[in-house]
């Protein structure tokens, strides 16, 4: 089945005025109706919120719904690589030849923005900037221009109101737009895509997996690094480490192992802790890195649209298959236990640990496995002991089926 490119909103049947031409966003700072669990997607910032009830990732979830209009079906949960990482048409690793200074990885989500501008397939890109005050504080914005594009290059790893400007979109004369964005925004973005005044969208996914409050990142880097007021870019990386760059170009890196998880444990967002959209199943293309070996970024071409995107980019890319080696099962059950017992393991023990892993440990596409399993039952754990309510309704099928190969504690 090919996937329904247009999305054209339902013909109204009647005169009566859309919900959202009668809505006005949320006051800033009031309870939104996700409350605890909201992410702060942007969407009760816009007169969007019309839709919430059916749109919010953490009200509803709709994924098989958005997989079906978004690609013409759903994943198919018999195929390893669709169960874990989504619908799709092509897997593969790859660099910028020429990579972008600054930019998170290599630049490719920039570089497609750029060219998704200068070749007039869309009149506008929404992405990220930051505040002039605090380079973790995300400003989104409609880039008209490349430079603007280029500006908002680099992750803000903190929950980012994406799509609050939505509102802009009436009489901005943007008729076709390229959203960059991870799962939950994408999640909302797509439910309300019928109504908004568009005449093509194509959504370029991050994935994305524990985002913080400004405030929790605050106690993150405070707890984890030696000058937290100097870091500029950081990452989990394959290698088990994370990577921080300072603002003076020096690079520290920490082992997972021997993060500081009584204290950390409870950093994370409630909305990322309830989340099973890691790897961004809405978006027509997904660049992220996991699934790569280390120093490569990892794209997941869901659907023609996608191939569209990329093909902006591909001959400036240096390209190859993904990969995967190793097993990450006994890595993912002791971590559950470890987690759960919200150990902290001596810097040397972290350290051995993480010797062993890196070398022998998951690779590539194993390496993403072992992270969405790390991730998906922590989860599963977490909505389980604070929203038992929400467990059936809350976890997709597809997150089930992986959770189910693992012991959880009570
Ligand atoms: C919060 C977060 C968590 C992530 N976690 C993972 C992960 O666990 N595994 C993985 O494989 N990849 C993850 N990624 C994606 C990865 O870190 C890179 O962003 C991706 O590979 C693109 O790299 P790049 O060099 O091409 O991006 P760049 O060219 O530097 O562009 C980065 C883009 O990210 C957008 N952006 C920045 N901050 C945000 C934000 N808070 N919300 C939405 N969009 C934003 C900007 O608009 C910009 O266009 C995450 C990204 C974010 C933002």
């Amino acid at each position: 089945m090919q996937p329904d490119t247009t999305l054209r909103p339902a013909p109204l049947t009647s005169a009566a005025t859309p919900p959202h031409e009668r809505a006005k966003p949320l006051a800033k700072g009031s309870t939104y109706p996700a409350k605890d669990l909201c992410s702060q997607c942007g969407l009760c910032d816009s007169r969007w919120v019309a839709y919430v009830k059916d749109s919010c990732a953490f009200l509803h979830q709709r994924f098989d719904a958005m997989e079906t209009a978004a690609h013409g079906r759903s994943r198919d949960l018999e195929n390893e690589d669709e169960l874990y990482f989504g619908v799709q048409q092509r897997m593969l690793t790859a660099r910028l030849q020429q990579p972008i200074a600054g930019a998170q990885w290599t630049g490719i989500v920039s570089r497609i923005g750029v060219r998704a501008l200068e070749t007039g397939l869309v009149d506008a890109v929404l992405c990220v900037g930051q505040s002039e005050e605090d380079r973790f504080t995300p400003v989104p914005r409609l880039a008209r221009t490349p430079e603007e594009v280029l500006s908002a290059r680099v992750n803000k790893p903190t929950l980012s109101p994406n799509l609050e400007v939505l509102e802009q979109l009436p009489g901005s004369g943007i008729k076709r737009l390229l959203a960059i964005g991870v799962g939950c925004q994408i999640q909302a973005l797509r439910a309300v895509q019928p109504t908004l005044p568009l005449d093509e969208l194509f959504v370029l996914g991050l994935p994305c997996v524990d985002n913080v409050s400004r405030q929790g990142l605050q106690t993150f880097l405070e707890s984890t690094v030696s000058s937290p007021n100097t870091v500029v870019h950081y990452e989990f990386m394959q290698d088990f480490r994370i990577h921080f760059r300072h603002s003076d170009g020096r690079e520290e890196t920490v082992p997972f192992f021997g993060l500081d998880t009584p204290k950390l444990k409870n950093v994370f967002a409630p909305s990322c802790l309830s989340c099973f959209d890691y790897t961004n199943a809405g978006a027509d293309l997904v660049v992220g890195y996991m699934g790569a070996s280390f120093g490569r970024q990892w794209l997941t071409v869901r659907n023609p649209k996608g191939q569209q995107l990329l093909d902006l980019v591909e001959a400036e890319l240096d390209t190859a298959p993904v990969t995967s080696a190793g097993q990450r099962q006994a890595a993912v059950q002791q971590g559950i236990e470890a987690y759960d017992k919200a150990v902290k393991l001596p810097l040397w023990v972290a350290n051995l640990i993480g010797f062993f892993v890196e070398r022998f440990g998951p690779k590539g596409l194993e390496y993403g496995r072992f992270s969405i399993d790390s991730h998906f039952t922590r989860n599963a754990l977490w909505l389980r002991r604070n929203h038992p309510d929400k467990v059936e309704e809350h976890i997709p099928a597809f997150a089930r089926r992986i959770i189910s190969r693992y012991r959880l504690p009570d």
